[in-house]
């Protein structure tokens, strides 16, 4: 396992790991031309090398090495970022206390199959005067782009960034941060970036809570609290699939399950269109309900895709 810190380390691995697997197809082609047949015996599969990328902010938990898995099964060279980015925090939020423990998440990252931790510094990543950004319009408008200004900016800057260092072939996100992953798949199509963006399943905690490096900011007494979230989406998933077909009462009945916990707060639920992100006034599609809620000092987030019957 290697770390690397510098853009240009970086982008000189792919491209070796590239130019190294294209060098053994041509040695084997010439080998199987000579012997008459086609021959594996190295256990290389054919063609070119396929990068993959998993981009991280560390403090890794099962649903980042679940994204790691997935990219070890279908990639030959798998590529985690470890980078907090500063542009996707706002001016009040945890960009200082982001918790991070980038001794332990190489060791995991190792074992869940990643060859690669590219893990620069904040001044290697944004030369001194950085002044270009990638913004996408309309899916960044409504859930955590109207509670986060700049959030997804800073997101899609850095996601472009580092597509141009690493130069995947796949990139891995997960669908816990629903909103983040059709911003990605939509800059991507749009800015022509050769990659294709899989989109992984959210890996829970027992009791539902979907796993979140922030999870490690909640009190004992917040934890045990922090299952409602989980619990009020899955009753609007049973709501919707039963034939609700009103958003204001399924947005009413999650609003009220949430109050149940004393610590928490709502930033929003929203009840959208799975393509465009725009709030649906009648359900008669497929729709995301999504929703952010604070318990005291810590931001939680999940969701649910429901497709109402009929
Ligand atoms: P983060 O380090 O929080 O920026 O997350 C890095 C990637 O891991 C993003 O694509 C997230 O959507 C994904 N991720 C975070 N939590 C989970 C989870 N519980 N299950 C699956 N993927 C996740």
């Amino acid at each position: 396992m290697q770390v690397i810190t510098t853009k240009a380390e970086m982008r000189r691995l792919v491209r070796t790991a590239r130019a190294y697997r294209s060098a053994q197809e041509a040695s084997r082609a010439t080998h199987a031309s000579g012997a008459g047949g086609s021959s594996r015996a190295d256990g290389v599969e054919p063609g070119p090398a396929v990068v993959g990328l998993v981009p991280t902010m560390g403090f890794l938990h099962e649903g980042h090495l679940s994204l790691a898995r997935r990219a070890r099964s279908e990639c030959d060279l798998v590529v985690m970022s470890v980078f907090v980015n500063p542009t996707q925090f706002g001016p009040e939020e945890d960009l200082e206390s982001y918790p991070r423990d980038l001794g332990r998440d190489v060791a995991v990252a190792e074992e869940a199959g990643v060859d690669v931790v590219f893990h620069p510094s904040a001044a290697e990543m944004y030369a001194p005067g950085h002044a270009t950004w990638v913004d996408v319009e309309g899916l960044t408008e409504h859930l955590c782009g109207a509670s986060r200004p700049g959030h997804f900016r800073g997101v899609t800057t850095v996601v472009s960034k580092l597509f141009a260092v690493c130069e995947p072939d796949r990139a891995y996100f997960g669908s816990k941060d629903a909103q983040q992953a059709l911003v990605i798949r939509r800059m991507a199509r749009d800015l022509d970036q050769a990659v294709e963006v899989i989109v992984c399943p959210t890996m829970r905690e027992s009791d539902g809570l979907a796993m979140s490096s922030r999870n490690a900011y909640l009190t004992p007494a917040e934890r045990a609290q922090a299952p409602v979230l989980r619990r009020a989406l899955v009753e609007a998933e049973v709501s919707i699939s039963g034939g609700e077909r009103d958003p204001r009462v399924v947005v009413a009945a999650v609003v009220g399950r949430l109050a149940e916990a004393p610590s928490a707060s709502v930033d929003y639920v929203e009840v959208v269109s799975t393509t465009d992100l725009r709030p649906t006034d009648r359900i008669d599609g497929e729709v995301l309900v999504a929703a952010a809620i604070r318990l005291g000092a810590t931001r939680l987030i999940d969701n649910v895709v429901v497709s109402p019957p009929g």
